[in-house]
């Protein structure tokens, strides 16, 4: 591997208020099991889970500690649907893989839910995010927006038309939003911690400080380690944008992206509420787009910006608090008491990369920023695809998986200056 790992997590405000949770050993020697499970982010987990749930022995190989990479530190916002949506996936794509993909669009929220109240999983669960148009051309495409989850069956949506978004964000910079009641959010490192637990009370194994360093392919699959090997007859590569070079045959096509968060210290809940009244997540619909919401101790947590090719800026705070006092100036006076980087794996079309190497490699990757819901539903697929039930995994994994125009090379500033272009846009409101 190119870089090497870690030891723990970011110093983020999620690994500072994480419930306890057991330190896992690094594998050493050989173990076998039905399936190896690498990588512990929302895509193994949930994967793991599933398998467990219905009977197969599962080994998870962690390079640091679960919930390291982006599934422990997002925004911790609960989305529906994909980062591109039907009308994208009708046009480019058709009615059939439309219809199948929407089917499935508001599934990974529903499975978040049931694995928090069957597995009494603590993490701030709550309901409703928000989608803030930031001019008329966003409103207009919120509208269609409403429009176009109704035809897929979704009714929880609400517009917010001009002066009406106040009552959500306090803030002059929208001209309207939509709500979606069904949507959330969460802690996102504790909701992974505790479909980690939940797999181990199932007889799952989980190892932590575990880089996978090689995937020898065969009946079985040898998946090694610095320390040792798990035979597998299948294995699930789920380390997104974390992998580095472990699997070259499911990394050339996509492209990893930081993106930054602060907290800043609590701020009361009269003062908290007074941003956000009902604690609804928020994001804008900007190309780099912010994202923020309130936590259970009344923190403002803001996200924004993203860096193609995924390096971190030297002062996170520098870059997101000029954001956040544009939205909300009243917090001049507040300090920021956490500040981290994430990474996570953007497509070319947006559009999660689903499929199987060698017949019994499965992957799941490069859900291009919004991936809490779609990862758990990622697991579920796998997991019926590996018991007999093909044709929902097969919707995703007969997208196109396409290059970046430029390759390794030049993707990083072709996708620069295509953001720029977007975000000029956005500036100028058209
Ligand atoms: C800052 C940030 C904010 C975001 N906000 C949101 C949001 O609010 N809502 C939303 O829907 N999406 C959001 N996303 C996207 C979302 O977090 C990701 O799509 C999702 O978490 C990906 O989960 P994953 O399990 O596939 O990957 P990850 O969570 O990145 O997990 C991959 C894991 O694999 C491990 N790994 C990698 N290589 C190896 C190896 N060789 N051996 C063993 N282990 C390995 C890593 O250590 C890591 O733990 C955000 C992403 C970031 C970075």
């Amino acid at each position: 591997m190119s870089v090497p790992f870690e030891r723990d997590h970011a110093a983020s405000w999620y690994a500072a208020t994480a419930n306890a949770a057991p330190e896992r050993a690094a594998l050493e020697g050989e173990v076998g099991c039905d399936v190896c499970v690498v990588g512990a982010g929302f895509t193994g987990i949930s994967a793991a889970l599933h398998l467990a749930e219905r009977g197969l022995s599962v080994v998870v190989l962690e390079a640091v500690r679960v919930g390291y990479g982006a599934s422990g530190r997002n925004g911790g916002q609960i989305v529906n649907s994909y980062s591109r949506d039907m009308d994208v996936i009708e046009e480019k794509y058709g009615a059939d893989t439309a219809r199948a993909l929407g089917d499935m669009a508001f599934e990974g929220n529903r499975i978040i839910r049931e694995r928090v109240e069957r597995y009494a999983i603590d993490c701030d669960l709550k309901d409703g995010n928000l989608f803030a148009a930031c001019n008329a051309r966003q409103m207009q495409g919120l509208r269609e927006h409403k429009a176009l989850w109704e035809r897929y069956g979704y009714r929880e949506l609400e517009l917010l038309e001009g002066e009406a978004v106040k009552r959500e964000v306090n803030t002059e910079r929208y001209t309207g939003a939509l709500v979606d009641h069904g949507g959330g959010h969460l802690h996102p490192l504790n909701l992974v911690l505790g479909q980690a637990a939940a797999i181990e009370s199932l007889g799952g194994r989980i190892f932590e400080y575990s880089p996978v360093t090689g995937v020898e392919h065969g009946e079985p699959v040898v998946v090694r380690t610095a320390g040792g090997r798990v035979r597998a007859d299948r294995v699930v590569m789920a380390g997104n944008a974390y992998l580095k070079g472990v699997l070259p045959e499911i990394e050339g096509k996509s492209m990893p992206c930081g993106t930054q968060i602060v907290t800043t210290e609590p701020l009361g809940e009269a003062r908290a509420r007074a941003l956000i009244p009902n604690g609804l997540a928020v994001e804008d619909c900007n190309y780099l787009l912010d994202y923020f919401r309130l936590t259970a101790d009344n923190r403002l947590l803001y996200g924004g910006g993203v860096n193609y090719g995924g390096s971190d800026p030297a002062d996170i705070a520098g870059v997101i608090r000029p954001k956040m006092l544009t939205t909300f100036p009243s917090l001049d006076d507040v300090k920021v008491d956490y500040a981290w980087s994430g990474t996570f794996l953007m497509t070319l079309n947006r559009l999660p990369q689903f499929g199987v190497v060698n017949d019994n490699v499965y992957y799941a990757q490069g859900y291009s920023g919004h991936g809490v819901t779609c990862t758990h539903l990622a697991g579920r697929l796998i997991a019926e695809v590996m018991t007999g039930r093909e044709e929902r995994f097969d919707a995703f994994a007969g997208l196109p998986h396409l290059p970046f125009p430029g390759g390794r090379l030049l993707r990083v500033p072709l996708s620069a200056i295509g953001a720029w272009y977007y975000a000029t846009r956005d500036r100028l409101g058209l």
